[in-house]
């Protein structure tokens, strides 16, 4: 399907990375927009954008690459965010939409809004679709394919402007939401950065066992901690910046799992099997829900096949 007539004139892309790349590629083969500008924050990557050919126009500077664009899209780190609308404040069109896509709405919001002109649409959303690859090399037309974007809209914004954004993520094939930003914060602590927090932990702590050689954690790794490994290979910047950003929400989650874990650290240590069963059998039935809504397939893992897709650039929910 593509989106014609296109919905935008110009798309304005402020970083180009997993996630902007991944936006540009989809809006050139949906038709999304008659024009495409971008910028990087280094010379090396802006390059790289030109060369790669995804792109109508690539600029220097933030402030010139929103120069006419009716869509602005702020692609870069949580952190960095603030920065980049401070910058591009003063050169926004009148009516312009202005979005991002970072994994933490209310932090990204207090942070770019006071720089914001009124004259624009500031519509924050967060594609909750990635892969462990950064750059941009790793992004693909099809990442946002039946994952969800949630949009995050502050009160009082414009119903046309939030459909039009809508539109252009369904056109990339996503599935919309609409929730508040603190709402999305504690969703994805659970669904997102507690998970990644895992990871990271489980990942150190194999390397750092004494008894175990690291040849040893490879080799067996098929018997879990190898899906592990592909979220903790998640890119550092990014996910410093998430948990920063986040840090109430995922202070709270964290709390909550750590008196779960030791639930589960004294069932153990006490034999209780019937506390071990039960808890596993409720985690089964969760598995299952999200297969059945279509958030994932039942086929093993390993291997399995994307219906477009080398293995290597399979797309996760959410990064
Ligand atoms: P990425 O592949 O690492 O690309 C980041 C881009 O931002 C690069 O163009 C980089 O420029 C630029 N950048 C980095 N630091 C910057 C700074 N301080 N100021 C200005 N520009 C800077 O990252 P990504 O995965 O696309 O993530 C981008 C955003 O999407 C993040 O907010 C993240 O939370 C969100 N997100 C990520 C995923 C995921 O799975 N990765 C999923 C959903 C949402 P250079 O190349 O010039 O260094």
């Amino acid at each position: 399907m593509t989106l014609s007539p296109p919905l935008f004139n110009r798309l304005a892309l402020i970083g180009f990375g997993l996630i902007g790349s991944s936006i540009a590629r989809a809006a050139r083969a949906q038709g999304a927009a008659r024009e495409i500008v971008a910028t990087a924050r280094s010379a090396e990557t802006r390059a790289r954008v030109a060369e790669l050919g995804v792109v109508d126009r690539v600029v220097v500077t933030n402030a010139q690459a929103v120069a006419g664009a009716d869509l602005v899209i702020v692609c870069v780190p949580v952190g960095a965010c603030g920065a980049v609308a401070a910058e591009i404040g003063l050169h926004l069109a009148p009516g312009a939409i202005v979005s991002d896509v970072g994994s933490v709405k209310s932090t990204v919001i207090k942070d770019m809004a006071p720089h914001l002109p009124a004259h624009v649409h500031f519509i924050p959303a967060h594609p909750v679709a990635g892969t462990e690859h950064s750059g941009p090399d790793s992004g693909f037309a099809e990442l946002f394919i039946d994952r969800w974007c949630i949009l995050t809209p502050l009160e009082g914004s414009d119903a046309k402007a939030i459909e039009r954004l809508a539109a252009l993520w369904r056109g990339f094939g996503a599935r919309v939401e609409i929730m508040s930003a603190e709402h999305h914060d504690l969703v994805l602590a659970i669904t997102s950065h507690l998970p990644h927090l895992i990871a990271y932990t489980i990942v150190g702590t194999a390397e750092e066992l004494g008894q175990v050689t690291s040849s040893e954690v490879m080799k067996f790794s098929a018997g879990g901690f190898r899906d592990f490994t592909r979220i903790a290979a998640s890119d550092p910047t990014m996910w410093r910046d998430v948990f920063l950003a986040n840090k109430d929400a995922v202070l709270e989650m964290l709390g909550t799992f750590n008196e779960d874990l030791s639930k589960l650290t004294r069932a153990i240590r006490r034999g209780d099997g019937e506390a071990l069963f039960d808890h596993f059998a409720r985690t089964r039935a969760i598995r299952r829900g999200i297969v059945e809504l279509g958030q994932d397939s039942a086929a093993p893992d390993f291997g399995r096949p994307h219906p477009s897709l080398p293995p290597l650039l399979r797309p996760y929910a959410e990064e």
